[in-house]
């Protein structure tokens, strides 16, 4: 499963903050999730609280950010949200678009008790 990959790349990033800082509990997670990612959020929370059981992450808050998928067009440099996969300019309708936006799956904030 998608999400259980991505928790558990989460919790080797976290585990090592513990020990670098010698947190006591971690209360609060902020992640950032692009679009692009395509995860879901419901399943992605639920497999926390899993992987927090007998953490110092037990019992902490999982708040995703969602950040909508933007592209940038090569052709006339016009930026633009980009709704179910379509990429293509809506300007000039060139097809060569860069992903400026979206691609995003990193711990933005953690809220601990020393
Ligand atoms: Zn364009």
């Amino acid at each position: 499963m998608h999400e259980m990959a991505i928790v558990d790349s989460l919790f080797q990033i976290i585990d090592a903050k513990v020990k670098e800082h010698q947190i006591k509990k971690i209360l609060k997670v902020k992640l950032k999730v692009g679009e692009m990612t395509v995860v879901e959020p419901m399943t992605l929370t639920a497999c926390f609280k899993v992987y927090a059981q007998n953490t110092v992450a037990e019992g902490a808050e999982l708040v995703i950010e969602r950040v909508p998928l933007m592209g940038k067009c090569r052709e006339c440099n016009h930026v633009f949200g980009i709704s179910n996969f379509n990429f293509q300019c809506p300007q000039c309708e060139n097809r060569a678009v860069d992903i400026v936006a979206g691609r995003e799956l990193y711990i933005e904030n953690l809220e601990v008790e020393m």
